[in-house]
C-alpha cells in the first residue's frame, strides 16, 4: 500500500491559500493529517485552518504585490446588499477573502491584531482564469453588486463545509465578536430596508397583460370545466353552455377545501422530514424550508383510504367539480390581497425583482414580495408543493372512481390507470426530490402573488386533470401495442426531465461535486459558474424537453377524438417557451456576455436539432 506523503514539513513557512478566495498568505505548517490529507497551518494572525496540499505554495513562487492587505482586514458597511457600486472581480476576491476572515475572526482581537500581522497581497505567477466582468445596464450592475454581497455572505459557510477553521487563541472573545455582528447585521438589513429595490423589465404584457391574464385564467377554467362534462366537447365550443348562477357556490365544496389547505399545512408544520437550505436570498441570508412533501403525499394517501372506508364516496369531488374550483378560485384570490397588502410592508431586499413595477395591478398578478413567512411557514413553498400538487393526485384518484360508476366497470380503464399512474409519478417525484424546487425560478425570482397562487391552488388541481375527468365519460380503448409505446415514451421523458434537474439542482448546491468533475462549465462575472456539460449541453432546458415528452404520454391515453384532453400539451408548450424566454432574458441580464457564450455553444433552446 502507497504511504501518503507529505510534502511540507511541520515548522517549515509557506504560502497558503485563503479558502474561496484567490489569495495567499504566509502560514507555518503545524502538522499534517495522512487519514484527511490535510494540512494544519496557522496564519499570522493565529488563525489555524486545514488545508489541501493544492492550497499551499512554495513562497519562491511568488512575486509581492504593491498593496497590502491582511486577510484580518476588517468588513466595511458596504456589504450592505442596498449598495450597488460597481466592483472589479479583483475587487470582490479581496472582499470575499476579507469577508470569510472576518466572519472567522473575532473583531476586536482582529483589530488590535491587525498591526502585527504582515500585510502582503500576493498572486500565484500562474494566475487564475480572468473572471469576465460583465455590466450591460442598470439592472445589471445592481445585481452585480448584490451578487457580491451575497458571494460575501456565501464564503466562509461554504469555506467550513470544505476546510476545518479553528481558532486558537481567541475564543474568550467569542461572545463581544458575536455581539458585534449582530450589530452589523442588523445595520446592513436597515440599510437595505431604506433602499429602493431594483426592478427587471415588465413581462406578460405588463400592466395591461396584468388586467387581461387576472380576468382571463379564472374564466378560461371554468371554460374548460364547461367543456369536459359536454358529449361532444370542443374548445371552439362558444359561449358555453353556461349552469345556473346558484350551482356555482357550494358551502360544503368550500368547507372541503378549506379542510383541506388546513390538512396539509398541518402536515407541513410537523417536525418531520429534512430541513433544506434555500439558495442565498440578495440579503445573502438563506432561508430554511421543511422538506417533508413525500411524509405528506404518504400521509395523505391514508387518510384518503381511511376514508373511503368510513364511507366517504370519493365521486363527490366529480360531481362538484365546478362548486370545489369556485371556492378554491375565492380562496387564492383572497390569498394574493393579503399577500399584496402585507408586501407592502416588506422590506425592499424582500421584494422579488419582477413584481415591484410600482403598478398595483401588475404587482398584484406577478407578486410583489419575494418569500412572504408567517413565522417559519413559507406561504409561497407551501402553495407550490403541497395542496394543489397532493391534490391533483385526489382528484384523479377520484376520476378513477367515478369512472368505475358511470361506466359500470369493475376495475379502472387501462387509460385511466395510465393517467393515474404517470401524473401520481409525477408528483410523488416531485415531492420525494423537493429540495430540488429551491432552486428553480418559482422560488429563486417569482414573488408570490396572484399569478403562483391562482396557479398553484386553481390551475394546478382543477386543469391538469382533464385528461382524468374526459376519460370518465369518454372512454378510449386501448391495446397492447398502444400501452407499451406510451409507457416507453413517458420513461423516456422522465428520465431526461429527472436527470437534468437534478444535474442542475446538485451543481448549484455544491459545483464541486464528483458527480460534475468531468462537465464544463462557463465561469461568469457574479461568482456563479454555468453547466454546459452533460445534459445542459443538450439544450439550453433540458428538463423542458422531459417534461413535454412526459406531456405526450399524458395526452396519448385519452386518444384522437377531441382537442380538450391535448389542452394540457398545447398550454404546456405555450409555457414552456414563454418560461424559457423569459429565463433566457433573466439569464442575459444576470449573466451578461458569459450567457452569450453559452448559447453559442448550446446552440437549441428546448429541442435539440429543432428550436
Ligand atoms: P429551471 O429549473 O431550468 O431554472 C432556471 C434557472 O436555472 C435559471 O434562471 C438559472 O438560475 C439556472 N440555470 C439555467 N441554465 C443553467 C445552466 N446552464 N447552468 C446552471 N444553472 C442554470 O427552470 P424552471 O424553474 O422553469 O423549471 C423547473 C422544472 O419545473 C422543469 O423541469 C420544468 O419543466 C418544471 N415545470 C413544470 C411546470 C408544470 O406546470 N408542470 C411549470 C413550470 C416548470 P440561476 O443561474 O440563478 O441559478
Amino acid at each position: 500500500m502507497r504511504m501518503p506523503s507529505m510534502k511540507y514539513q511541520s515548522g517549515e513557512t509557506v504560502m497558503g491559500r485563503w479558502p474561496g478566495s484567490s489569495l495567499y498568505y504566509e502560514v507555518k505548517v503545524l502538522g499534517f493529517d495522512p487519514k484527511k490529507q490535510l494540512y494544519t497551518v496557522i496564519y499570522k494572525d493565529g488563525t489555524e485552518l486545514e488545508l489541501k496540499e493544492q492550497d499551499i505554495k512554495h513562497p519562491a513562487g511568488f512575486r509581492q504585490r504593491s498593496r497590502s492587505r491582511s486577510p484580518g482586514r476588517r468588513r466595511s458597511r458596504s456589504r450592505s446588499p442596498a449598495r450597488t457600486t460597481r466592483r472589479s472581480s479583483s475587487r470582490t476576491a479581496a472582499a470575499v477573502a476579507a469577508a470569510a476572515i472576518t466572519e472567522s475572526v473575532p473583531s476586536s482581537r482582529r483589530d488590535s491584531r491587525l498591526k502585527e500581522v504582515v500585510e502582503v497581497r500576493v498572486s500565484p505567477l500562474q494566475p487564475e482564469k480572468p473572471v469576465e466582468v460583465n455590466s450591460n445596464n442598470k439592472h445589471e450592475e445592481n445585481d452585480t453588486a448584490n451578487k457580491v454581497n451575497e458571494k460575501v455572505e456565501e464564503e466562509p459557510e461554504k469555506n467550513q463545509s470544505r476546510y476545518n477553521l479553528r481558532r486558537r487563541r481567541d475564543d474568550g472573545d467569542a461572545k463581544e465578536a458575536e455581539a458585534r455582528q449582530q450589530q452589523e447585521e442588523k445595520e446592513a438589513k436597515f440599510e437595505a430596508a431604506s433602499a429602493a429595490p431594483p426592478t427587471t423589465p415588465l413581462d406578460f404584457g405588463g400592466k395591461i397583460g396584468a388586467i387581461f391574464w387576472l380576468l382571463f385564467l379564472p374564466a378560461w377554467v371554468f371554460f374548460l370545466l364547461s367543456q369536459v362534462n359536454l358529449k361532444d366537447p370542443s374548445l371552439a365550443n362558444f359561449p358555453p353552455p353556461l349552469p345556473p348562477l346558484e350551482t356555482f357556490w357550494d358551502t360544503q365544496a368550500a368547507g372541503v377545501v378549506i379542510f383541506w389547505i388546513l390538512f396539509q399545512a398541518l402536515l407541513y408544520v410537523l417536525p418531520v422530514g429534512k430541513l433544506s437550505e434555500g439558495m442565498p436570498l440578495r440579503s445573502g441570508e438563506r432561508l430554511k424550508y421543511r422538506t417533508n412533501g413525500f411524509f405528506a403525499i404518504a400521509v395523505s394517501s391514508v387518510a384518503v383510504v381511511a376514508a373511503m372506508y368510513q364511507g366517504i364516496d370519493l365521486t363527490y369531488i366529480h360531481s362538484h367539480f365546478l362548486q370545489l374550483a369556485v371556492a378554491t378560485l375565492l380562496i387564492s384570490f383572497m390569498l394574493s390581497v393579503y399577500l399584496y397588502v402585507r408586501s407592502r410592508y416588506a422590506p425592499p431586499d424582500q421584494l422579488a425583482l419582477g413584481g415591484s413595477s410600482g403598478n398595483v395591478v401588475y404587482d398584484f398578478f406577478k407578486g410583489h414580495e419575494l418569500n412572504p413567512r408567517i413565522k417559519n411557514f413559507d406561504l409561497k413553498f407551501f402553495c407550490e408543493m403541497r395542496p394543489g400538487l397532493i391534490g391533483w393526485c385526489v382528484i384523479n384518484f377520484a376520476m378513477a372512481l367515478a369512472e368505475m360508476k358511470q361506466q359500470g366497470l369493475e376495475a379502472p380503464s387501462h387509460a385511466m390507470i395510465l393517467v393515474n399512474l404517470f401524473q401520481l409519478l409525477y408528483v410523488v417525484d416531485g415531492l420525494w426530490n423537493e429540495e430540488a424546487i429551491l432552486t428553480t425560478m418559482d422560488l429563486m425570482h417569482d414573488g408570490f402573488g396572484f399569478m403562483l397562487a391562482f396557479g398553484d391552488l386553481v390551475w394546478v388541481p382543477f386543469t391538469y386533470t382533464l385528461q382524468a375527468y374526459y376519460l370518465v365519460s369518454h372512454p378510449n380503448p386501448l391495446g397492447p401495442p398502444a400501452l407499451i409505446a406510451i409507457i416507453t415514451i413517458k420513461l423516456l421523458g422522465f428520465y431526461i426531465f429527472r436527470k437534468s434537474n437534478s444535474q442542475k439542482n446538485t451543481f448549484r448546491r455544491n459545483p464541486s461535486d464528483p458527480s460534475l468533475a468531468n462537465l464544463k462549465t462557463i465561469p461568469t462575472a457574479t461568482g456563479k459558474n454555468l453547466l454546459a456539460g452533460g445534459w445542459w449541453s443538450v439544450v439550453r432546458h433540458p428538463n423542458y424537453l422531459g417534461d413535454l415528452i412526459m406531456a405526450l404520454a399524458w395526452s396519448l391515453p385519452c386518444g384522437f377524438s377531441h382537442l380538450l384532453p391535448w389542452y394540457y400539451m398545447i398550454y404546456f408548450i405555450i409555457l414552456l417557451v414563454h418560461r424559457d424566454s423569459r429565463d433566457m432574458s433573466e439569464c442575459r441580464r444576470k449573466y451578461g456576455s458569459a450567457w452569450d457564450e453559452y448559447c453559442q455553444t448550446v446552440r437549441y433552446r428546448i429541442i435539440p436539432g429543432i428550436y
